[in-house]
């Protein structure tokens, strides 16, 4: 395998904010980088070298991209199939097809865990109205019914009761395949991050805990406090994941802490993830280097981390308070804090960038990001 030096140019499907960040990892190693993504204006557009603006489902603009690359590495995995086969005939795609096969439709990736022994919580696959009424009444107290195709950021996806109208739920999530699993009682919510190399070998970063608010990411801190035979037990779980799926690239695992300290898998992103932008902080190398490392088969990075890190994610709503601007000078002055605008236009629920912090623990790297979003928000 000829590994993919500076100078050269990689290709990245989707332009978001991960997308961006790809970039300018790239860019900071000497690389040239082409996005494709369907919006010409995309987040990654004003660091990138060009972008195609295409679908993501479109098989000449993959091809186009692949002719133009030495590598495809991806940001999201809603890549069309046919789009990922016509540009991997060309150039490397990591990671491959296979994965993101198996990863952007919740149902087959539950199974195919489920198939290689991965801890999972209890689930169904409900491909109608009946079947997911059966589901949820099996599910409990309450369930969490996510749609097979297309959910991001908490959408996509409901938490019902078993009395709840089945029918309603079905078409309110498109009447299509749907996952409906068990609502956990969760002590709380762990993500491993793995890059591995076209050879196989690989490097972890240690466990992130995470916060959801209704489904969404709110802040995250490494290394987790957490005990160390979790965190072990976090990342060998996430390792096997990525070997048994050889995934080559980036693999962020979400893992859900049970009461008794066990874990289960809750899904699986190909691609860099919310979750490790502390990496960026106080990583010997960022997440984002090290998927540019591991899809251009460079050595992979050091990634432990020096000081405990949070980040905690900026929404659309900051910038829509009648007009006034966030207090910028107010979050920038608190010692050790840091800020990652994704330079997009803001939709109320829309994550626009993210506010990080260093602390001697993780508890107090949290409480200072946190600090730092309130006093962003104009009174
Ligand atoms: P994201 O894109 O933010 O990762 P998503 O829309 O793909 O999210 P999930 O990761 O499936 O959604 O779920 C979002 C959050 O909802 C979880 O992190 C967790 O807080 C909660 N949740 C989801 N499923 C369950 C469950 N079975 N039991 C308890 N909580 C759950
Ligand atoms: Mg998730």
């Amino acid at each position: 395998m000829t590994p993919v030096l500076p100078g050269a140019t990689i290709g990245i499907f989707g332009g978001g904010q991960l997308g961006r960040m790809l970039t300018l990892a790239a860019r900071v190693l000497g690389y040239h980088v082409i996005i494709l993504d369907p919006d010409p204006k995309c987040a990654a557009s004003a660091v990138a070298d060009r972008v195609i603006a295409a679908r993501f489902d479109d098989v000449a603009a993959a091809t186009e991209l692949a002719n133009a690359c030495d590598v495809i590495t991806v940001e999201i995995e809603k890549i069309g199939a046919d789009a990922m086969a016509a540009a991997s005939a060309i150039v490397p795609v990591r990671p491959g097809g296979h994965v993101l096969h198996i990863i952007q439709d919740r149902a087959r990736q539950k199974r195919w865990l489920d198939e290689h022994h991965f801890p999972l919580g209890p689930f169904w696959v409900a491909n109608s109205a009946s079947e997911l009424e059966v589901a949820m009444k099996s599910a409990g107290s309450h369930a969490f019914v996510k749609s097979s195709f297309g959910g991001y950021d908490g959408r996509g996806q409901v938490r019902t009761s078993p009395r709840d109208d089945a029918e309603a739920v079905w078409s309110s999530l498109g009447a299509s395949t749907c996952v409906v699993e068990k609502g956990l009682d969760l002590e709380g919510e762990i993500s491993v991050m793995v890059a591995r190399r076209p050879d196989g070998s690989c490097a972890t970063f240690p466990p992130a805990l995470n916060h959801h608010v209704n489904g969404v990411l709110d802040w995250s801190v490494i290394p987790a406090p957490i005990p160390s035979t979790v965190a072990r037990e976090g990342v060998r779980i996430a390792r096997g994941i990525a070997e048994q799926m050889d995934v080559v690239g980036l693999l962020a695992v979400e893992l859900f802490m049970l009461r008794d300290g066990s874990l289960v898998v809750n899904e699986l992103a190909p691609r860099p993830h919310n979750s490790f932008h502390h990496t960026e902080y106080v990583s010997l190398t960022s997440q984002f280097e090290q998927g540019i490392r591991a899809a251009c088969d460079l050595p992979l990075g050091n990634t432990e981390s020096i000081r405990p890190a949070a980040i905690a994610n900026l929404f659309g709503e900051l910038w829509l308070h009648d007009g006034a601007t966030p207090r910028w000078e107010q979050a920038l002055a608190l010692p050790g804090v840091r800020m990652h605008l994704y330079g997009k236009s803001p939709r109320a629920g829309r994550k626009m960038g993210h506010v990080g912090a260093v602390g001697s623990t993780a508890e107090e790297a949290v409480a200072l990001a946190i600090d730092a979003r309130t006093k962003l928000t104009p009174r």
